[in-house]
């Protein structure tokens, strides 16, 4: 097996200098920090994040899903290159939950959105997800807060719509854009309720040649299926519109309804209230997740969980006591650590 070594680091101070200076390669090494799993790089991390988070924050933060081939990388290369020309900074931020384990990804794919990432103003980062959905969350959010102290005024966030990791970009975003496709039947099943429920804009994509008529209808029917979800906190109710993203037809009015959508909820409150929500969130799903880490790690309970399983199964102890003992036993074990 070959050895590991680790990279050079910089200083943390070069980091954050990079970053704030808006330097692409010391951004990419920033978050390379970000995602490593070495404990003195976990470290570095915190320092660079702490340094730099006086200074994100000031972007209007997009989750984009959809099924593979619904066109989410012609989408983003067509809107991120309209949003380029009009003067932004674009990051775009991809999770592909199947490369979890193989950590190869299809959207790390090189030939994915080539003229945009060729561009000046635009930054494109498969994101690593890590093993938990909490790690899509972690390290997706610190890149985005990354990306934005380093000047990127729009983070678009990718995921593909068939995993889990949705809910997680939800709760790191602004606003939800799905992308479906004509044909609805079908895709109103292959996409889950849930996700149709966070969406505050359904865009049918491909409306372009023969599909044109078919999209309008799908339009239609989407928008007849919005209406059964209870009205949002935000006061803004989801549109739908058509587009095609490879003749660029529609692509504009995505913006403009993004423009509308934060200009609602910044005048009614609902952009700072989600946001302060999403930050206290963020940090009591940390305290679950790490929590149940240490009650798993713990020999006392590894020595316990597969007695009360058989226990349980023959009906000697209720799973309701059984899951007090082991809590009780894990309380005691720590203040036997302490
Ligand atoms: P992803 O898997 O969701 O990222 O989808 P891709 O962006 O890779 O697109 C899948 C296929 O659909 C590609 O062959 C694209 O050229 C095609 N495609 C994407 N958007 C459109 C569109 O608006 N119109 C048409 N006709 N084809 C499109």
């Amino acid at each position: 097996m070959k050895k590991f070594k680790p990279k050079k680091r910089l200083k943390p101070e070069e980091y954050i200098d990079g970053v704030l200076k808006g330097n692409r390669v010391i951004l990419s090494r920033a978050i390379t920090i970000i995602e490593s799993n070495l404990e003195s790089d976990k470290k570095l991390a915190k320092e660079i994040i702490q340094a730099v988070l006086p200074r994100s924050g000031n972007s209007i933060r997009i989750g984009i899903t959809g099924v593979p081939g619904v066109g989410k990388s012609t989408f983003i290369e067509a809107f991120g290159k309209n949003l380029v020309g009009k003067g932004h900074k674009v990051a775009i931020l991809s999770i592909d939950p199947s490369s979890q384990r193989s950590k190869g990804s299809i959207l790390g794919d090189k030939t994915r959105m080539e003229e945009l990432a060729n561009l000046e103003g635009a930054y494109i980062r498969p994101s690593a997800s890590g093993d938990t959905l909490g790690g899509v969350a972690n390290k997706t959010g610190e890149t985005m807060l990354l990306c934005e102290a380093a000047g990127y005024d729009v983070v678009l966030i990718e995921t593909v719509g068939v995993g889990q990791s949705e809910t997680a970009v939800h709760g790191l975003t602004d606003f939800f854009l799905l992308l479906m496709l004509s044909g609805a039947g079908d895709e109103l099943q292959g996409i889950k309720k849930g996700i149709m429920e966070m969406a505050d804009m359904i865009v049918i994509n491909k409306a372009d040649g023969d599909n044109v008529k078919k999209s309008e209808l799908a339009k239609l029917q989407y928008q007849n299926a919005l209406h059964i979800f209870p009205q949002s906190e935000s006061g803004w109710v989801p549109v739908v519109s058509t587009a095609s993203s490879t003749k660029n037809i529609g692509i504009d009015h995505v913006w403009d309804k993004i423009t509308d959508y934060k200009k609602l909820v910044l005048e009614n409150g609902y952009f700072v209230k989600n946001r302060n929500y999403q930050q206290i969130q963020w940090m009591y799903n940390n305290i679950n997740e790490e929590l149940k880490r240490l009650f798993y790690a713990s020999e006392d309970i590894k020595g316990h969980l597969r007695v009360f399983e058989k226990e349980i199964v023959s009906s000697k102890i209720s799973p309701v006591k059984a899951a007090q003992l082991l809590i009780k036993e894990f309380k005691n074990s720590i203040l036997k650590s302490e």
